[in-house]
Parts: structure tokens; C-alpha cells; sequence
């Protein structure tokens, strides 16, 4: 490891978060709502996911840190700071998983942020700004709607009774399963808005390839790219397949596959950041012997630019129109989110310390959205990325190696620790002037 210093000095090895812990707590989370072949099944508000909790929770029972939980159940574990006025810095993640999901997927950005807590301690180092470490409720969206729970509570994205009145495929309503948690977890919910904090630091694997294939260890994210998704519903007419001819026919698949085709020419990556998927597909009646009388298909396209995303809505109802005939067809518009830049300043303090760790760093744009993504609607936000294993995700395969997993923890040690501004006695050079 190349000349590793903190802000104003230059120390020995160990500098930073503690690397065994880190892997131990690792194995220990990963135990909480485990499946046979190795992944991890924790859906929000589960017992497995309140358990992941709880287990944070019981880090942290010394007197400088407050745990607090707000109404929607994320929860704060607060390192005080020498300043009382001053807003804090935050990091953090989730650790709720989709079904059969894997170990890394949020669970990496909780267990860092709470090494960086810990690894503070152990140093004996002060800040003058609290430093917090926010555990999302449910991210993931997979047991109940919509993703990014949590944070667009916090920032008003999404009110709180839309998220109370959520309902799983059971019939499990969030509401009564929220007030189960918080007696797990012996705490009462806020009912104020928190302080807000001054800047937003998240640590994830990228879930995707590209840091892998180049092998580049830590990724400086810049953004977050916008989502749109639709249903097409194309509607013919059911006829016997042996007796109709096909020039007779209101084929509603054959209508789907002209429609797919034309939005697949449409959306053909002319600058190398579309990203346009078919998903699900679905034929009615669905027998051998019958022509379709439904087609309905998922569209999941994806653009850094707003520009090109408001073109895009057009494209496909226009596409779709043009298909169609002699069927009917209907676009139905199912997620609609705009693209988030980052703050520059934290891009470049991220890349910045990577460097002087020894790290290569690349500047990348995240394709999957992320609780960052709102924060940086309401404070000075930034990502770190780390490679996974063959860019696999959301699936028991996934896997982060350990090597990476401390070379992460570490760049967000020196983040945090930068933006929370270091006041004791050690640090003799006052802390450079950021963002
Ligand atoms: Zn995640």
C-alpha cells in the first residue's frame, strides 16, 4: 500500500477500517435469513430483516452514540460530534434483499458505515460534525412497494401513508408489520423530520460489469441514470387456429413482435448509453390451437439524459401506433424516474482518496438506483462502487472479494472522515477545504 495518510498525518498500517471485523460481521449478517445454496432472503420487515437490525443495533450500545428510528422504520445510529449545531455527514445503505438475493446488495454499505463509526473509535478520533449511519427500510421494493421506501419518505418523494398502506402478495399490510419492528426493536419512531444532513456518502458493489472487465477496484459513481417503464397491451381477436385463415386474423402476438421489433430499431444504442429491455411477455388465451386474442409486454428503457428520455416516451407510443394495425394497442406508463447527478465535489474527494490508497479508480454512472438517489435531492451526495463478481446481482451468486470489500470500507473511512472534519489533538493540519 502506497503512502496512506489521514487528514494531517501520516500514519502506520491500520489506518482505517478494521479489516477482520469487517469480513467476521460480514459472515455474521449473512447467517440472518440465509438460503441453502448461499444467498440471503431477507424481505423488508421480515424477521430476518428486523433481526439485520437488531444485530447492527447491538454494536453500538456505547454512551457517544444515540440510536434513533423515524415512522417509515429507517434507522440512525448517531456518533456524536463537537459541534452541536453542526449538520452531520451520513453514510449508509440497506440490508432488506429481494427473494434468493445475495450478501453483498446493501448489506456491504451498512457493515462499512458501521466500521467507519467503529474504526473512529478504535483510532480515537473526533469530528466536529455527527456522523450517521442510516439503515434504509425497505430498498429493494420486492415485498412491498415502491423501492427506495425509506429514503422517499425521508425527503417527501412519497408519502407516508402510501408506504403504511403497502401490501405484500400475502396480504401483510406495512403499517401493523412497521409496529411489529419497532417493539423487536424496543424503539418509539420519530415524529419530526431529522436534521438534515450536510452530505450523503453511499458505498454499494456495482451490480454491474464494467469495474470487473476493466479491473479497476473502486468506482466513483457520477449519477444515476433516469428509469422508464411501460406496459404494452395489444388487443386482436381470438380465432381457431386450424380454420382461420391468416390474412382473416387479428393476431395480437404477431402485432407484439412487429411492435418489439420496431421499438428494438428504434432504440438501438447509437450512443453507447441506452439501455432498452423487453422483459415479460405474456400471450392470452395462451393455448396451442388458439390465435392470441391479448399480448402484454414489459419495456425497461434507461438514459442519463431527461432530453432523451421525454423523446423516448413519445417514441413509443408512436412506435406502438405505427405496429399495431389491424390490432388495438395501449402504452401504460409504469415508473417514471429523471436522472441524478452527483455532487462533483464528492466525486472528485472520492477519487482523490482512492488514489492516495493506491487504488485504480474509474469515474462510472450507475445503472441500478439507489437510496443516494434521493438524498442527492436534499444534500451533497456520492457513491462508491466496487466490482462484483461477473456484474451478478439480486442472485445468490453474487460475491464481492474481501480485498475489495476493505478497499471500499477504506476510500469511505477517508471520505467520511474528510467531510466530518477531524478536530482532536492528532490532527495537526486543520482539514482541507472540501466541496
Ligand atoms: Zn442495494
Amino acid at each position: 500500500m502506497s503512502d496512506v495518510e489521514s487528514d494531517g498525518r501520516a500514519d502506520s498500517e491500520g489506518w482505517g477500517i478494521c479489516e477482520e471485523r469487517l469480513l467476521e460481521r460480514h459472515m455474521e449478517m449473512a447467517r440472518i435469513g440465509e438460503t441453502p445454496t448461499g444467498g440471503v432472503d431477507r424481505g423488508a420487515l421480515s424477521n430476518a430483516d428486523t433481526d439485520a437490525h437488531a444485530l447492527v443495533m447491538s454494536w453500538f450500545r456505547q454512551s457517544h452514540y444515540r440510536i434513533e428510528v423515524d415512522d417509515v422504520g429507517n434507522l440512525f445510529i448517531i456518533r456524536a460530534g463537537q459541534d452541536p449545531n453542526a449538520s452531520p455527514v451520513m453514510t449508509g445503505s440497506h440490508l432488506d434483499s429481494p427473494p434468493n438475493g445475495g450478501r453483498f446488495d446493501g448489506t456491504l454499505g451498512v457493515l462499512a458505515g458501521a466500521e467507519v463509526l467503529a474504526s473512529l473509535d478504535r483510532h480515537g478520533v473526533e469530528t466536529r460534525r455527527p456522523i450517521e449511519l442510516a439503515i434504509w427500510m425497505n430498498e429493494e421494493g420486492s415485498r412491498f412497494s415502491p423501492v427506495t421506501m425509506g429514503s422517499a419518505v425521508r425527503i417527501g418523494r412519497l408519502g407516508l401513508d402510501e408506504a403504511l398502506n403497502s401490501v405484500d402478495e400475502n396480504g401483510a399490510v406495512f403499517g401493523p408489520q412497521l409496529q411489529r419492528y419497532f417493539e423487536k426493536l424496543g424503539l418509539a419512531p420519530m415524529p419530526r423530520p431529522r436534521l438534515d444532513p450536510a452530505f450523503y456518502v453511499e458505498l454499494h458493489i456495482e451490480q454491474g460489469p464494467i469495474l470487473e472487465n476493466r479491473g479497476v477496484r473502486i468506482g466513483t459513481v457520477s449519477g444515476v441514470q433516469g428509469v422508464r417503464q411501460y406496459r404494452i397491451d395489444v388487443t386482436g381477436k381470438a380465432a381457431h387456429a386450424g380454420t382461420t385463415p391468416m390474412d382473416m386474423r387479428k393476431d395480437a402476438f404477431v402485432a407484439a413482435c412487429r411492435i418489439a421489433a420496431g421499438l428494438t430499431a428504434e432504440f438501438a444504442d447509437d450512443d453507447g448509453r441506452t439501455r432498452f429491455t423487453i422483459g415479460r411477455m405474456r400471450v392470452l388465451p395462451g393455448a396451442p390451437n388458439t390465435v392470441p386474442e391479448k399480448a402484454s409486454f414489459t419495456v425497461d428503457l434507461r438514459h442519463p439524459d431527461p432530453r432523451r428520455l421525454a423523446e423516448y416516451d413519445a417514441k413509443i407510443s408512436t412506435v406502438a401506433a405505427r405496429e399495431a394495425s389491424p390490432c388495438a394497442v395501449a402504452v401504460e406508463p409504469l415508473i417514471s424516474l429523471e436522472p441524478v447527478v452527483f455532487n462533483p465535489g464528492i466525486c472528485d474527494l472520492i477519487t482523490g482518496r482512492a488514489r492516495r490508497r493506491g487504488l485504480s479508480v474509474e469515474t462510472l454512472l450507475s445503472g441500478a438506483t439507489h437510496d443516494a438517489a434521493n438524498m442527492a435531492t436534499l444534500t451533497k451526495t456520492g457513491m462508491i462502487f466496487i466490482p462484483c463478481r461477473d456484474g451478478v446481482s439480486h442472485h445468490e451468486d453474487e460475491h464481492a472479494k474481501p480485498a475489495d470489500m476493505i478497499a471500499g470500507a477504506n476510500v469511505l473511512f477517508d471520505v467520511i472522515l474528510a467531510l466530518a472534519e477531524r478536530t482532536d489533538a492528532h490532527a495537526a493540519i486543520a482539514a482541507p477545504a472540501l466541496i
